[in-house]
């Protein structure tokens, strides 16, 4: 691991901004990539979701997977670095790592280097748990998603004692290295009333918050319900996110994609095939965009591919496999944020594009470090 190019060891002063200018030319050239395939009419893999391991070591009651009892071995580390080579030459140019806890991956500052010395931005999504034992391994990144689901007795009533501690923690760890922090919230019915809570805490810790609404269990087997609150409780709550956002509270997402969000029908269907209007972005997976499971597999969308079989990376090559994932089946519009927003980014959306930019480019350029704080 080349850990001499990392943050830490940049002379005095300098680091933080040097970083930052590095994570400001990877969104420039995420989007000179974006543009110009639209213009000569390429679908390039520009984004991936990238599920590192299925291993965690955590337990959440709303988890989308049956994670923790996740036997499955991870990739060899040389399959993995060949393979970000391979993304790479075809044309990947930004990647947010998860499982499972990426954390749980002792090589994942290996990967992390050589993904950005390919110039691929990179975004960690992680439970923070692990953060003090590995700070190092993700210096490089540009940024970092940890989950927070209320105060500290809902948050370590939902993922175990401790966990609260080790965000703030995780938070203060990364702040002081400038690295953008994003909470994601997601909203069931344990933790739905924290809202307050969490956007207050947002604002005091200098950090972005994205809100979720809570989707189905898309990975394992076991019979786990997922908690959802009524849809009654979820409009209100998006109603309420959406004056958060008016009164200048760090909400990470656009207006326009929360607006969306609170358009849709029943949050209890994750996805549909009827927009619930006009102007909902339509999917881009598939087509700009895709997911690489823990085994390899390159699918459209982890939420919705439809039950059809993707390629193995290591087994067929990247360029093969992204070129029968453009061919694979998977639904159209769902009310997952983070969907409708890289959907709306995809599909050159102004208004999202514009917050995006602030949020990821701007603010970190100009930012004091606690700058957050004085909104
Ligand atoms: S930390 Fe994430 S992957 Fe692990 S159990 Fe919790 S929700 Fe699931
Ligand atoms: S609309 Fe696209 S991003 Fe949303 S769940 Fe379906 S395939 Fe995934």
């Amino acid at each position: 691991m080349t850990t001499d190019s990392r943050r830490r060891d940049e002379p005095s002063g300098r680091p933080a901004r040097q970083a930052i200018l590095r994570g400001v030319a990877g969104k420039a050239r995420f989007f000179h990539a974006l543009v110009t395939s639209k213009i000569m009419r390429r679908t390039p893999p520009l984004f991936l979701y990238w599920f590192v391991t299925n291993r965690c070591n955590f337990r959440c009651s709303y988890c989308y997977g049956s994670f923790h009892s996740d036997q499955s071995p991870d990739l060899p580390t040389e399959v993995m670095l060949q393979m970000i080579d391979e993304m790479s030459h075809a044309g990947v140019k930004r990647v947010n790592l998860l499982g499972g806890e990426p954390l749980m991956r002792t090589d994942l500052g290996v990967l992390v280097d050589r993904l950005v010395s390919r110039k691929i931005s990179v975004c960690v999504l992680t439970n923070g748990s692990l953060l003090g034992q590995h700070f190092e391994e993700i210096e490089q990144v540009d940024e970092v998603g940890l989950s927070i689901d209320g105060c500290e007795e809902i948050h370590d009533a939902i993922r175990g004692r401790g966990a609260f501690r080790a965000l703030t923690r995780a938070i203060a760890s990364l702040r002081e290295k400038r690295i953008t922090v994003v909470l994601t919230y997601s909203m069931v019915v344990g933790n739905i009333q924290e809202l307050d809570f969490v956007m207050e805490f947002a604002r005091r810790q200098g950090v972005y918050v994205t809100v979720n609404v809570a989707h189905g269990r898309v990975f394992g087997t076991e019979d786990v319900p997922v908690t959802r609150a009524s849809n009654d409780a979820y409009r209100a709550a998006l109603q309420q996110i959406i004056k958060y956002h008016e009164r200048g509270y760090p909400v990470f997402r656009a207006r326009r994609t929360l607006e969306l969000m609170l358009r849709w029908k029943d949050y209890h269907e994750d996805t549909s095939e009827i927009p619930p209007t006009r102007d909902y972005p339509r999917c881009s997976f598939g087509s700009y965009a895709a997911t690489l499971t823990s085994d390899g597999t390159l699918i459209p969308c982890f939420l919705n591919s439809r039950g059809s079989a993707g390629l193995s990376v290591p087994e067929h090559g990247f360029s093969r496999a992204w070129q029968h994932c453009r061919q694979m089946a998977h639904c159209t519009y769902c009310h997952v944020p983070c969907f409708i927003e890289y959907n709306s980014i995809l599909d050159l959306s102004l208004p999202v594009l514009l917050n995006a930019g602030m949020n990821l480019c701007v603010r970190p350029l100009f930012a004091k470090p606690r700058d957050l704080e004085a909104r």
